[in-house]
């Protein structure tokens, strides 16, 4: 058998062999990726792409940050994993540079971003039996619709999106749907069972969905009023996306727990982070919460250099005035099949008319053109690229844009 470098794979193979090995959870567009630097991407065809996804906002510092991956391979070479059996000298520096970044009192390390979220599901159930009262096993979260939160299930159980959970079933109970947005449904839906309420600042997923100004700021006067926890899912808004730190910012609120992933490790390795600004989350004693590989030596070191690039290399500055660059730029282009363009910062959505035939037609046309974007739902197509794009960089985006507008 050949080596492994040695093998010779066109295009055509990677995809057949794809097809016969692998679970087809996955639809993406017929094209192998093999390198990456910045913005750029590359395939085996030695073809150039402009990446405009950022692996749903995971690579805010662009693809293969010097930096951080120097940080890995020098943390790699010295200790990875020890398990939290034992203490390793990466955790307590994370969690200060993180708390003093976010302005948070305590963090609880996990990997994947969906474990972030099952992890504030179970501090806030149990916050609410054991601090506010609520009887045994009747604990009430609620969330929105068309929310996005990950895969497990949990949390398919509460999404409103059938091809998410449909026959996944059966499901926890204890979630509560409102619309996203509606500041009065979450007033109208607490009970005294009521003990969190969960919900993106922007809902990525559903299509980049705005929720209208001062929302966030009437959410968080509600929860303290009511004494509920407000938990912000800020894995895709979060670590600059939206031009602030924290899309919460942009209202000047604080949430209880503010779930954070993707661009905590920059792309390098599955790095989650529950933060919490109260008392919430004290009810977690030894034994009753953990991770084998959460908080391990070789994620916190990649975080911190992910985090520290973001601020020293002024991403989250350059996210917000390139954002408004782009978002200009769609905006003019005045074509019969766009319904909307929409966006905080380089979490840009542009939405086209039903009858236009969809966005994955348009993506594929990008994808010609060098562009790689990937449609959300049927006729939403979302603009994220890394951080570190550049004023040239997005002009030539946007000729491919208006390009492919032309096919449509
Ligand atoms: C991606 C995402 C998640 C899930 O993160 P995974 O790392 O894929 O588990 C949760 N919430 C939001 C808002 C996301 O965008």
């Amino acid at each position: 058998m050949l080596a492994h470098a040695q093998r010779r794979m066109e295009t055509a193979d990677y995809l057949s062999i794809e097809q016969q090995l692998g679970a087809h959870n996955y639809k993406p567009l017929d094209v192998v990726l093999s390198r990456g630097e910045g913005v750029w991407v590359w395939d085996t065809e030695g073809n150039k792409y402009l990446d405009c996804l950022s692996a749903y906002s995971a690579v805010n510092q662009g693809h293969c940050h010097p930096r951080i991956l120097d940080a890995m391979i020098e943390q790699a070479r010295k200790l990875t994993l020890t398990s939290r059996a034992f203490r390793n000298d990466q955790l307590a520096l994370f969690y200060e540079e993180l708390c003093a970044l976010t302005n948070s009192h305590k963090v609880l390390p996990m990997n994947s971003g969906a474990e972030a979220v099952e992890s504030a599901i179970k501090i806030v159930r149990k916050w609410g039996y054991e601090v506010k009262g609520v009887p045994e096993n009747k604990a009430e979260i609620i969330v929105c619709a068309d929310n996005f939160h990950g895969r497990t299930i949990a949390i398919v159980g509460f999404s409103t999106d059938p091809s998410s959970s449909r026959n996944f079933g059966p499901f926890a109970p204890g979630f509560k749907v409102i619309p996203f947005g509606d500041a009065d449904a979450l007033q109208a839906a607490i009970t005294p069972n009521t003990v969190a309420f969960l919900a993106e600042p922007i809902q990525g997923e559903a299509g980049v969905i705005i929720p209208p100004k001062g929302y966030l700021r009437r959410v968080r006067e509600i929860c303290s009023k009511a004494g509920i926890a407000m938990i912000l899912d800020e894995i895709q808004t979060g670590l600059g996306r939206t031009g602030k730190l924290l899309a919460e910012q942009h209202e000047g609120v604080e949430a209880d727990l503010t779930l954070i992933g993707k661009a905590l490790s920059g792309g390098f390795y599955p790095v989650s982070a529950v933060l919490s600004n109260s008392e919430v989350m004290n009810v977690l004693k030894p034994g009753e919460h953990g991770s084998t590989f959460g908080g391990n030596p070789l994620a916190c070191a990649v975080s911190r250099m992910a985090l520290k690039v973001l601020k020293d290399e002024g991403m989250i500055e350059n996210a917000a005035a390139m954002g408004d660059v782009f978002m200009a730029g769609l905006r003019g282009f005045k074509h019969s099949a766009i319904k909307e363009v929409r966006g905080l910062g380089l979490m840009i959505a542009l939405e086209f008319h039903p009858e236009a035939g969809g966005a994955r037609r348009f993506c594929e046309a990008l994808k010609q053109r060098g562009l790689l974007c990937k449609e959300t739902h049927t006729h939403t197509v979302r603009f994220a690229p890394p951080l570190v794009i550049k004023r040239a960089e997005i002009d030539w985006a946007l000729e491919q844009v208006e390009g492919a507008l032309k096919t449509m």
